[in-house]
């Protein structure tokens, strides 16, 4: 798809429902590993919620829709992850304040996404969180809008990018969350965040058909 834009962003919170629901217990085991185990319900609960909000919703940008997943992941989600995907979302939000979105767009969307998480938790790349997901996600779909891909390929990139990112986690010590109380008994395991995003982000390349 060249562009993306309403239709695509509210498959986006239906596929993500979806992931979210299949990876639950996945989500469940990883936070129980390195923090509380509350993620993966956390998570479900959010995504579960947001389906029923988008019944009858009306949006005429693609920013409408980030704004009630932010507001209702903000709200709802708890944890560290809640308001952390809640300011992810709604500066993503503000950045696509149009109906259609090009890898440009994407981009541009993913960054104040990741400056969001940044801007919340302090957390740099490296330090076992979930901005280990976003920040490659993000860089890798501006690759792709800088060499005139579209805005499918930047979300599959983004996407593939941020599984390595969570994948890249497992042998770090944490330096932020919950996770950082257990020093070096936290290598060996994924990030509970950083896989919930890279999930998200596989929902958003899948909703573009990517
Ligand atoms: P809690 O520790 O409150 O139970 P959650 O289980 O909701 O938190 O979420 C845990 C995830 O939140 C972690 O796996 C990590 O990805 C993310 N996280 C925690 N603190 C930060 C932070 N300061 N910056 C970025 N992400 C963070
Ligand atoms: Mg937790």
């Amino acid at each position: 798809m060249t562009t993306v834009g309403v239709d695509w962003a509210l498959d986006w919170v239906r596929c993500s429902a979806a992931v979210v629901t299949e990876h639950r217990e996945e989500l469940i085991d990883l936070d129980r590993a390195i923090g509380d185990g509350d993620h993966g319900e956390n998570m479900h609960r959010g995504y579960r919620i947001l389906l029923e909000k988008l019944d009858g919703f009306e949006a005429a940008t693609v920013g409408d829709v980030l704004k009630l997943v932010a507001t209702t992941l903000m709200s709802k989600v708890g944890g560290a992850a809640g308001p952390l995907y809640g300011t992810a979302f709604l500066r993503g939000a503000k950045a696509a304040d149009s109906a259609d979105l090009d890898a440009a767009g994407v981009a541009a969307v993913l960054a104040a996404g990741v400056e969001g998480v940044v801007a919340r938790g302090k957390a740099e790349v490296g330090d076992k969180t979930m901005v280990d997901a976003w920040h490659p996600a993000a860089a890798a779909a501006q690759e792709v809008a800088d060499s005139g891909g579209s805005a499918g390929e930047a979300l599959r990139a983004a996407a593939d990018a941020a599984r390595a990112g969570a994948e890249s986690t497992e042998p770090l010590v944490a330096r932020k969350g919950r996770a950082s109380y257990l020093g070096e008994r936290a290598i060996g395991h994924r990030d509970p965040g950083a896989q919930s995003s890279a999930l998200l982000l596989e929902a958003a390349a899948a909703a573009a058909g990517a």
